[in-house]
């Protein structure tokens, strides 16, 4: 584009190269009078979200403004990769505003889990990384489960006051705004968009009552998830749709598991013992001997050992995260693909692309 034209729905600047970011429309709309972005589009004509991702000093912008306004602060979170979907800097935006986090992809745990056990560990991983929440809610925003109890709980913290939808990228904030405006609004063209100070973004406002409103934040991109180092086809493999069915693995010391070939997990030391796998149902897993885990990994890359779906695989970006369990049961998780549950006193070396973060946290089971 030559001179920069603007949405007249958002006021963000048009481009047609990335869907993801703000002002998106396709090529052939470009030279048009008055052209709307896709997502206002989607808004103005479905009553539908897109989200738009940022990069992290637009969303540090954002979350700086955000510091200074009144109302409480619905923050969603991902229960399959809770620190993943945790938005660095949330504390500061806080401050004295009430939060309650919606815990989204409930649907993805076994149905048997213990809610209140979940409930109480989400309270803890929050109070760790230094925030009281004011309650927490679990929600399937795909499923449609708990949205009542999250609109009841919203309704009784507000206290009238405005109130903020955030989360990182990937966690289903549009899928659970989308949800919400289904319940709540049900009219179309209620919704507008409210100008954001210092952002290049407008947020969308969700009429509550006659005076507040429900804003949608944009999402910022976790560059450390495995989401963003796969094809669009390997992240319908990697993102798990339905309930996990753990995959339990009795190994000896010296035994390597390949998660498709995006990951390898060596079993070192601890005795015989079982690493039990929460990922994707589609996601292939191989048992090897550690003694042929390299060669193997090169030479079955894109064909036994997949997604990656081709041999285009950087080797000499994968690093090396040794992790030893010290507590009762421990969750490794690979921020974006899953988690391995492991008991005490087991020492394990996982393989990962360099970006994607490798942990352990309390088990959630
Ligand atoms: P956003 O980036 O936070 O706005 O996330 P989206 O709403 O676009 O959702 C990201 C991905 O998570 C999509 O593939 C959704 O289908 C999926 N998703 C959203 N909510 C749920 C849920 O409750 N359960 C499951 N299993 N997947 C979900």
């Amino acid at each position: 584009m030559s001179n920069e034209m603007k949405c007249i729905g958002c006021g963000a600047t048009l481009q047609s190269t990335d869907q993801s970011k703000p002002g998106y429309v396709p090529n052939s709309s470009l030279n048009k009078e008055d052209v709307i972005c896709k997502r206002c589009f989607r808004l103005k004509h479905y009553n539908e979200i897109q989200d738009v991702h940022l990069t992290s000093d637009d969303f540090l912008t954002m979350l700086n403004a955000l510091s200074d306004k009144d109302g409480i602060i619905v923050n969603v979170i991902d229960v399959f990769d809770f620190q993943g979907s945790w938005i660095n800097g949330l504390k500061r935006i806080v401050g004295n505003k009430k939060v309650i986090i919606a815990a989204n992809k409930m649907d993805l745990l076994p149905k048997l889990i213990n809610k209140r056990r979940v409930k109480l560990w989400i309270e803890k991983q929050a109070k760790d990384l230094g925030m009281k929440a004011d309650d927490v809610v679990l929600i399937s925003a795909q499923k449609n489960h708990g949205i009542d109890e999250l609109l009841e709980s919203i309704e009784t913290h507000r206290e009238g006051k405005d109130v903020y939808v955030v989360g990182t990228t990937n966690v289903g904030k549009s899928t659970l705004i989308n949800k919400l405006i289904e319940t709540s609004v049900g009219e179309k063209n209620v919704i507008t968009t409210s100008h954001f100070p210092g952002t290049t973004l407008d947020l969308i406002d969700i009429p509550l009552d006659e005076h507040s409103f429900m804003y949608d934040t944009p999402g910022i991109i976790q560059a450390h998830q495995m989401t963003h180092y796969v094809s669009d086809k390997e992240l319908k493999v990697i993102m798990p749709k339905d309930e996990i069915k753990p995959r339990n693995f009795q190994l000896n010391e010296g035994q390597t598991l390949f998660l498709g070939g995006l990951v390898r997990v060596d079993y070192l030391t601890g005795g015989r013992r079982s690493l039990n796998c929460f990922v994707s149902n589609m996601l292939n897993i191989h048992r090897t001997k550690q003694e042929n885990a390299e060669s193997l990994w090169h030479r079955q890359i894109g064909e036994l050992l997949t997604p990656p779906g081709t041999k285009d695989f950087d080797f000499d970006n994968v690093k090396r995260t040794t992790l030893s369990i010290k507590e009762d049961k421990q969750d490794i998780i690979i921020s974006g693909l899953g988690f391995i549950t492991v008991e005490k006193g087991a020492v394990i070396e996982v393989y990962a692309p360099k970006q994607v973060d490798v942990y352990l946290r309390p088990s959630i089971l």
